[in-house]
C-alpha cells in the first residue's frame, strides 16, 4: 500500500457520509425556519412582549411534545411553565424557540449517530488492516465501545460532544430569539435566514465537496483516538503524523507532518488535530523503522 492510499479512501468515505448529514440538516433547517416563522405569526409584536398571555394551550402542547427530550435546567423550566396560567409573551417566545431547537437537534441526532458509526467503523477496519500489515498479530475489537469511548472523551478543542450540543442548541436558540426581538423592534417579522445559515455552518459547512464544522472536527478527533487505541493494542510503539496532501492540506500542521513520535508522547490536539477540522492522521511505524 502506498503512503496515503488508505487515508484518501477514508476521507472520501467521510465526505460521502457527511454529505448525507449536510442535506438532512439543510432540509430540516428550512422546516425549523417555517416553524419559527409560524411562532412569530401567532401574534408576537414588540409592544406585547412584556404583556402576560393567558391563552397558553398551544404553547403547552408544544412543551409536552418536547418534554421527554429535555434535561437539567430546561426540563425544570418546562415543568414550571406547564404549571403557570399566565406567562409573559417574551418568555413564551424564548422557550418556544428553544424547544423547537431542542426538537431539531434531537431529530438530527439520529442521522448524526448513523454517520458517525459508519465512518468510525470503516476507519476501525482500515486501521486494523494497516496494523496487521506491519505486525504479525490479529486483534478483535468491540467497535461500539470504542466509538462511545471516543465520543465521551473531551475532544481536541476541549469539549465533550454531548455537552457541546446542549450548549450550541441553547446558544442558537438565544441568537435566534435576540434577532427576532431586534426585528420586531424594527417592525420586521420575517425570520432571518442568514442566522440559520450561520448556525448550520458552525455544525457543518460545505466547501466544494469537503466539509468543516463541529461535526467534522469531532469525527477527525474520533479517527485519531481510534487509531491510537488500535496501535496500542497491536503493540505498536511509534506513529508518524501524516498530512492529507490536497488543496486543503493543513498549513498549521507543517511543523508536525512527517515526524515520528512515541505513542505515549502523542496528544490529540497537539501534534495531530491541533486545530478545528485538522485532517492530519497517524500512520503506524514498524519497531525498527
Ligand atoms: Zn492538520
Amino acid at each position: 500500500m502506498k503512503k496515503g492510499d488508505m487515508e484518501m479512501i477514508n476521507l472520501a468515505y467521510q465526505d460521502k457520509q457527511l454529505e448525507k448529514y449536510y442535506k438532512e440538516y439543510r432540509k430540516r433547517s428550512l422546516s425549523l425556519m417555517d416553524e419559527i416563522q409560524s411562532i412569530i405569526d401567532s401574534g408576537f409584536t414588540y409592544e406585547n412582549l412584556n404583556k402576560y398571555n393567558k391563552n397558553l394551550d398551544r404553547f403547552k402542547r408544544e412543551i409536552l411534545k418536547v418534554i421527554d427530550k429535555l434535561d437539567g435546567y430546561n426540563l425544570y423550566m418546562a415543568k414550571r411553565l406547564l404549571e403557570r396560567n399566565k406567562i409573559k409573551n417574551k418568555d413564551i417566545l424564548y422557550w418556544w424557540i428553544l424547544f423547537k431547537y431542542v426538537e431539531f437537534m434531537y431529530q438530527m441526532e439520529a442521522i448524526e449517530k448513523e454517520i458517525i458509526n459508519a465512518i468510525d467503523k470503516h476507519f476501525i477496519e482500515e486501521t486494523i488492516k494497516q496494523c496487521e500489515s506491519i505486525v504479525d498479530k490479529t486483534y478483535k475489537i468491540n467497535s461500539e465501545n470504542l466509538i462511545n469511548e471516543a465520543m465521551q472523551e473531551p475532544n481536541n478543542l476541549g469539549y465533550e460532544w454531548n455537552t457541546y450540543k446542549t450548549s450550541i442548541t441553547e446558544y442558537n436558540a438565544s441568537e435566534m430569539y435576540d434577532n427576532i426581538i431586534l426585528n420586531l423592534r424594527n417592525n420586521k417579522n420575517k425570520v432571518n435566514r442568514d442566522i440559520l445559515e450561520r448556525q448550520q455552518n458552525r455544525m457543518i459547512k460545505k466547501n466544494k465537496t469537503k466539509f468543516t464544522g463541529a461535526l467534522d472536527n469531532q469525527i477527525d478527533f474520533n479517527t485519531s483516538y481510534i487509531q491510537l487505541h488500535i496501535f496500542e493494542k497491536f503493540g505498536i510503539k511509534k506513529a508518524r503524523i501524516m498530512g492529507v496532501l490536497d488543496e486543503r492540506t493543513c498549513e498549521v500542521c507543517d511543523d508536525y507532518i512527517g515526524k515520528v513520535y512515541k505513542l505515549e508522547d502523542i496528544v490529540i490536539g497537539v501534534q495531530v488535530n491541533s486545530h478545528p477540522s485538522c485532517r492530519c492522521y497517524l500512520e503506524p511505524v514498524k519497531e525498527y523503522e
